[in-house]
């Protein structure tokens, strides 16, 4: 059977889902990635892992559902670069917040987007309470692929943890999805390695952060360590991306606030 609900039919909406249905939106993006990667990487991330992740947690008896991938996002960070198609942050909101009020029409309560560009984290926390207040979904988002600090680890570039876009992970991501469209010689490190250095002010999990574009860092918007990047490594990171969303989806799937019996 298709777990994409957009196969389905409207009527089949309201007898296949029910309130512990599960509904994943993949949210990616269009954005320069360096001249190496594809613009389409983050929203080729999000939907393969979302895929093979539904399908194996449907296998496991969850009643789990693709929506169609939202492409289009907050890429204002990339927007000086050619290719870039993005929308403003009010603009996601409202796309997020309306995706909301569309699945509460159906019998599901569950709604997950599960994410593939940073830049759309912020809006996606905003838009879970939302969703939450307005339409009484149970709301949860979660990033697509795992985290690739790029510490320097045998086999791994040294990235000082900043490898956040374009480098070691995302390339080796997609030189395992879509080994056509990377082209490596292309590819250039390209590591802010004073902000490594910083006591307090970094990019994810810091005390404090600054607001930037990719091109603050360096011509090409890469932040990372493309250079070492292999097919073999993003089979690993994409199984392991895999086996989280499915073990996400499985507590999502039973989740509730107030704990069991309450
Ligand atoms: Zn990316």
């Amino acid at each position: 059977m298709t777990r994409l609900l957009a196969e389905l039919s409207g009527p089949a909406t309201r007898t296949v889902l029910g309130p512990d249905s599960v509904l994943v939106v993949p949210t990616g993006a269009m954005e320069h990635h360096g001249p190496h990667l594809p613009l389409i990487t983050d929203a080729l991330i999000a939907e393969s892992v979302a895929t093979a992740a539904v399908q194996r947690a449907a296998e496991a008896g969850l009643d789990v559902w693709q929506l169609p991938t939202l492409t289009y996002t907050k890429s204002d960070e990339h927007s000086w670069a050619s290719g870039t198609v993005w929308v403003s942050w009010d603009t996601l909101m409202s796309t997020l917040v309306d995706i909301g009020r569309s699945v509460a029409a159906t019998p599901a309560r569950r709604l997950v987007f599960l994410n593939g560009h940073g830049g759309n984290t912020a809006v996606l926390g905003v838009a879970l309470r939302e969703i939450r207040r307005l339409h009484g979904l149970l709301t949860f988002s979660m990033p697509a692929g795992v985290q690739v600090a790029g510490a320097g680890g045998e086999h791994e570039p040294d990235e000082h943890g900043l490898g956040i876009h374009a480098g070691y992970g995302e390339t080796s991501l997609v030189l395992h999805l879509r080994p056509d469209l990377v082209d490596l010689a292309q590819a250039r490190r390209s590591v802010p390695e004073h902000i490594g250095a910083l006591t307090h002010l970094g990019f994810n999990g810091t005390t404090a952060q600054f607001g930037w574009l990719s091109d603050d860092f360096g011509p090409d918007g890469v932040i990372g360590d493309p250079t070492g990047a292999t097919a073999d490594a993003g089979a690993v990171l994409f199984d392991a991306s895999v086996r989280r969303a499915v073990d996400v989806l499985t507590e999502i799937a039973a989740f509730t606030h107030a704990g069991p019996g309450a």
